[in-house]
């Protein structure tokens, strides 16, 4: 099969992607085959790309946001059948016995395994995925619409959740890529007045055309104080001046996996009952609550479609911050 191959790290303006000819996998037992038909590029493919996030194999095939088609399933794998349309999500598997697991709270698994990152993800034509952590896809979104849901969607969905925003009240989104432009849809259905800081006229743009109250610089104190704001972009310093645009008790909310540090700033600005807080992966529960949600909105995603040739060039583009919404790499029809 084609595939895009990381053998080493390094910067993405090297190209170190290569598109090449690999085996296609087998499914084990309890896993499917799936004929990937398009792939999500997401932020934390260049934190793994660039080795922001420490190697764990080696080479490795990156990609998260898989939506494909099941071609094969291994021995006791008949939880979907033969050719349902499914999606692969960041959460490979976890080890299910651990204290958080036993907890129900799997996305803080000890020994978890990731897609794209610890296991081959969905830079390729097939990949193989345990069939109990993959999602049915809603029929309503075309392929190119889906595989932005399966991480920036629930993600953002579960940093509106732990954000505990309610309706009426008002929200601050810091970065404005494909999480914020998803999870803004979900928190304008829940009656939230949505804030967005963002360096790029194109994303402040599309945070307004989006139901935005406001679009300003990262850096501009929004009119209003904060209920809660969420930290999209993976930039330490924001944290300082989203904590200063929060009200008192107010709840900030890092939606990242990776983070340039955070300087040190005055207690008074944590100070008041304000809370920061991160979010770490996701469970199955949020990803099956979040795509119902979005079937039900429903949620529009902006695509950007690059073939899987191309993966270097998305992820380029994505680097300088010039894909308004979310780029997918288009594999197969
Ligand atoms: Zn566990
Ligand atoms: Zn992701």
């Amino acid at each position: 099969m084609k595939a895009c191959l990381l053998n080493a790290p390094a910067r993405i303006e090297t190209n170190p992607l290569q598109f090449a000819e690999v085996a296609a996998p087998q499914p084990a037992r309890g896993e499917v085959l799936i004929r990937v038909r398009a792939c999500g590029v997401c932020r934390t493919d260049l934190h793994v790309i660039e080795g922001e996030l420490p190697p764990r194999k080696s080479p490795v095939i990156p990609g998260h946001q898989v939506v494909g088609i099941i071609e094969k399933q291994g021995e006791g794998s008949g939880r979907f059948a033969l050719g349902a349309r499914v999606g692969v999500a960041w959460l490979h598997h976890t080890d299910g016995v651990c204290e958080y697991c036993r907890r129900g709270e799997e996305n803080l698994c000890d020994d978890p395994v990731f897609t794209g990152y610890s296991v081959d993800g969905g830079y390729a034509e097939y990949i193989v995925a345990p069939q109990d952590f993959v999602y049915a896809i809603p029929e309503s979104f075309p392929d190119e619409q889906a595989a932005p849901l399966l991480c920036a969607g629930i993600i953002g969905f579960r940093s509106l959740r732990l954000s505990g925003i309610k309706p009426g009240e008002r929200l601050g989104f810091y970065g404005f890529g494909a999480a914020a432009h998803v999870a803004i849809q979900v928190a304008r259905h829940w009656k939230v007045t949505v804030y967005a800081s963002t360096r790029d006229a194109r994303h402040q743009k599309l945070a307004l055309e989006l139901g935005a109250a406001w679009a300003g610089g990262t850096f501009d104190a929004p009119p209003e104080k904060l209920d809660a704001a969420i930290v999209f972009a993976p930039a330490g310093e924001i944290v300082p001046a989203a904590l200063g645009a929060l009200r008192k008790g107010g709840v900030l909310v890092l939606g990242g996996i990776h983070m340039s540090p955070i300087p040190s700033f005055s207690y008074d600005l944590l100070y008041q009952e304000r809370m920061i807080r991160s979010v770490a992966n996701n469970t199955r529960q949020d990803g099956e609550d979040f795509l119902g949600i979005a079937a039900e909105i429903p949620i529009r995603t902006h695509a950007q479609i690059y073939p899987l040739s191309e993966a270097n060039r998305a992820l380029n583009a994505l680097k300088n911050d010039a894909i308004p919404g979310a780029a997918v790499l288009r594999v197969s029809e």
